[in-house]
């Protein structure tokens, strides 16, 4: 396993400005462009830069030694494949050298190869995270839900321009319309930034919008639409694209919404395989019997109870366990005898005669 912190040569607690004060010096040091340059060296940078940049990551990395992983259930086990379209950590999380942006941390090389056709990172607003309680029976048949989020979106007044209505736009003054401005960074590289006056549209209104105060993004609370899938399970989270907080200029983040399955009275789970308990008096184990029994999703099955069936046996019913859309679990019934506290006279002289036989 590769140290990363080593690599970039700062404390397991530094904070994100350390981090990235030493990617720009060793980065600057090893760029292959530059004489006496090192790719692989440089490669090996931008790799735990990459991790440790992002806090998410940073965090799996400190958790699991490890970032992401190749498929569901592999790679960080705390969440044993719980995460659901998280795409951010499908696949490679390192897709090699031709996936680093470089415009990440100098908007784009004007003196190299790297800057040229790439087109700056676009900014992305922050991710929501909520739970959600369902109950069994939601979590087993899924469908549509809709829940009220509270999310930064464009301002509704002035559609997310920041401008009053009917005011003129004028030319930024801070980057002279240009929408990007340029720094030079150690008199070796050229630093291009999107302007934080303009956002990058080189245009400012001359009267800001009176509700957002120009910045284009207000409060909103808002409706969501998602759909649960068939089966999930206590912990599994769905993620819903551009439902997260909006941001001036750029993509708005996700939202995630992390299921919480509420217990039933008298069902239990366990992997795909539902189990329960059912009563069954004495002489229907002993003369056999069937029972029907109704499952959380409200179907019912007939169950077969041989004669002689002993108690605490499980019985199982395949395939009539919790469905997701590739597999099925089967449903166990655990058979509890009920013995009767009180019984008639004439049943008691009964039990009595059979049990002097040895029969019972
Ligand atoms: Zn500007
Ligand atoms: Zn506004």
């Amino acid at each position: 396993m590769k140290d990363y912190y080593n690599i970039l040569g700062v404390d397991r607690n530094a904070s994100q400005e350390e981090i990235k004060k030493a990617f720009r010096k060793l980065a600057h040091k090893y760029h292959p462009d530059k004489e006496g340059g090192d790719e692989e060296k440089f490669k090996e940078i931008n790799e735990a830069y990459q991790v440790l940049s992002d806090e998410k990551k940073r965090a799996q990395y400190d958790q699991f030694g490890r970032v992401g992983g190749t498929g569901a259930g592999q790679g960080f086990s705390g969440f044993g494949g719980a995460w659901q379209d998280f795409s951010g950590f499908q696949g490679s999380p390192f897709g090699g050298f031709a996936d680093f942006d470089i415009g990440d941390i100098f908007g784009g090389f004007s003196h190299s190869g790297f800057g040229s056709g790439r087109s700056s990172r676009v900014s992305k607003g922050q991710d929501i995270y909520v739970s959600l309680p369902i109950s069994f029976k939601e979590s087993l048949l899924g469908g549509e839900k809709e829940i009220r989020i509270k999310r930064k979106a464009a301002c509704d007044a002035c559609g997310g321009t920041g401008a009053e209505k009917g005011s003129p736009l004028k030319v930024c003054d801070r980057c002279k319309g240009r929408g990007k401005i340029e720094e030079r960074v150690m008199g070796i590289f050229t630093t291009v930034q999107t302007c934080p006056v303009c956002h990058g549209t080189g245009k400012v209104p001359e009267k800001v919008c009176h509700v957002c105060k120009g910045s284009g993004i207000m409060e909103k609370e808002e409706a969501v639409k998602f759909r649960i899938p068939p089966g999930v399970h206590d912990g599994a989270v769905l993620r819903v694209r551009g439902k997260g907080h909006a941001v001036r200029g750029g993509i708005p983040g996700d939202l995630y919404i992390e299921v919480k399955v509420n217990k039933d009275p008298h069902w239990t789970r366990e992997g795909l395989d539902l189990h329960t308990k059912k009563q069954i008096s004495v002489s229907e184990v002993i003369l056999g019997t069937t029972k029907k029994v109704t499952l959380p999703d409200g179907s019912f099955v007939e169950v077969k109870i041989p004669a002689g069936t002993q108690p605490c046996t499980k019985l199982r019913v395949k395939g009539k366990g919790v469905a997701t859309k590739t597999k099925k679990g089967d449903v166990y019934i655990q058979v509890d005898v009920k013995i009767p506290k009180k019984i008639k006279k004439d049943t008691k002289k009964l039990i009595e005669e059979l049990a002097e036989k040895g029969e019972l």
